[in-house]
């Protein structure tokens, strides 16, 4: 996939997307859909149409008191089902949508993936196959994975030794293809964050912005122009180990002072289970049900993030900045707190147009950026015969 997509391709992208979505459409009624002229929807549906992915249906056009109807064409999409599988740093989430990316079934296990990386893409595999199977169906066409540390987008190999250690040097994509039977794409889980908030939530009206996932780490993707930015190699928007002045709590990387050592789901409940003797952490509740000792903590916590944030927007410009992951989801606090720090610390002119909002699909954003890149893939159908 490109890291800067032409405007044609998102034109193509767009239109794949309406004709999905609405089942079944003319190219009159894409270039209403879409506000794009005539000969931008023609040009777009000859590529779409080259690559196998719709197809054209002869319709009678007959409606009520029409009497003769005019042949019309229709465009429908083409394409069997797919999967997205989300591997968190403690959970691993699978999920089947049909062809147009709704989910039909899925499943999630709470599983140790930093260190297991074998036990995580053996478990990947069979949770996909069960489903398969419950679900009826034949195959999936194309699958997508989210890792929760940086892959090297020139040789698909997981390569930063602190981020995920147990999976340093190992090919998920390769491994994966090999025990399910189908092609997996890998991307940064961040990633398909960010993706999902492009196509399906609070980045569809933003051609520049920045998703950050806080959670039991802290990663961030970039899109700009409309389009994943991955950076060189694809370490762009590891901010969880940015150093912070004065901070010395040890970092699972080695390091001292790193962002995500002291914001994250795990530091956070350590705070509150001090100011909540006689519960236990899990049990305290993080979301809108927080009382106001732990509302501060979580504001408190946002602040810090959105200190270093800030120094992304004065870089990149963004209009918006998209929080997700566990923390993102909570409470408002922890999104007000990252607000106030950009705010702050942004450029006031660069702040000005800027919004920081929470991720309107919560922590669901990369298993339908997953999914919405699996829909998107053209990837040739294999049979789905597992080999592990
Ligand atoms: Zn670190």
């Amino acid at each position: 996939m490109p890291t800067t997509p032409s405007h044609r391709e998102k034109t193509r992208d767009e239109l794949l997307r309406l004709i999905r979505t609405g089942g079944g459409m003319t190219r009159a009624d894409l270039a209403r859909s879409s506000g794009m002229s005539r000969s931008a929807v023609n040009g777009a549906v000859a590529t779409l149409l080259a690559e196998g992915r719709i197809t054209e249906v002869e319709t009678e056009q007959k409606g009520p008191g029409t009497g003769s109807g005019r042949p019309g064409v229709k465009l429908v999409a083409i394409g069997g089902p797919v999967a997205g599988l989300d591997f968190g740093h403690n959970h691993l989430h699978v999920a089947i949508a049909d062809t147009f990316g709704r989910i039909v079934g899925d499943r999630r296990v709470d599983i140790d993936v930093d260190l297991a990386a074998t036990e995580a893409m053996d478990a990947a595999a069979d949770l996909l196959e069960g489903l398969r199977r419950e679900l009826g169906l034949d195959s999936v066409e194309a699958v997508v994975a989210g890792i929760p540390g940086p892959v090297d987008v020139r040789t698909g190999l997981v390569q930063s030794p602190t981020i995920l250690s147990g999976w340093v040097g190992r090919s998920p994509a390769e491994e994966l293809t090999r025990r399910i039977g189908v092609p997996v794409h890998v991307e940064n889980d961040a990633a398909l964050g960010a993706m999902g908030e492009l196509y399906a939530g609070a980045g569809r009206s933003h051609e520049h912005f920045l998703y950050v996932k806080a959670s039991h780490g802290i990663g961030a993707a970039l899109v700009l122009g409309g389009a994943l930015y991955r950076g060189g190699t694809g370490l762009a928007g590891e901010i969880g180990h940015t150093n912070l002045p004065g901070s010395t709590e040890l970092c699972r990387c080695g390091s001292r002072g790193c962002l995500e050592a002291v914001v994250s789901v795990d530091y956070i409940r350590e705070q509150v289970a001090h100011t909540h003797p006689g519960l236990a952490a899990e049990e305290i509740p993080l979301d809108d049900d927080a009382d106001s000792v732990s509302r501060r903590i979580l504001e408190d916590s946002g602040r810090i993030l959105g200190r270093v944030i800030s120094v992304l927007c004065n870089l990149v410009n963004p209009t918006a900045v998209v929080v997700g992951g566990e923390l993102g989801s909570s409470n408002n606090c922890f999104v007000e707190g990252v607000d106030e720090a950009v705010q702050r610390y942004t450029l006031p002119a660069a702040a000005e147009e800027l919004v920081v909002t929470r991720a309107e699909l919560g922590t669901s954003a990369e298993l339908r950026g997953a999914i919405e890149l699996a829909v998107r893939s053209p990837v040739p159908a294999y049979g789905a015969g597992a080999s592990h």
